[in-house]
């Protein structure tokens, strides 16, 4: 049975950086300016990335068992 709750687009969020509406070709910001102002914050290490350890490599892969034939 097709449902026809389905949103198609997100609701709009306030810039996190002005708290303007948010534009959708600079999602989720309002503006380049504040998606600029958003990666200058990365850049110069003013969010801080809680608990995530980096040395932590996925190098796990599956053993393949002898393949002879
Ligand atoms: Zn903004």
């Amino acid at each position: 049975m097709p449902r026809d709750n389905v949103v198609p687009l997100k609701p709009t969020r306030p810039c996190p950086i002005c708290g303007k509406p948010s534009a959708q070709a600079f999602h989720p910001f309002c503006s380049a300016r504040c998606a600029d102002i958003d990666l200058n914050r990365w850049l110069s290490g003013a969010y801080v990335i809680p608990g995530k350890s980096l040395a932590e490599d996925e190098d796990m892969l599956p053993a393949d068992p002898d393949e002879g034939d």
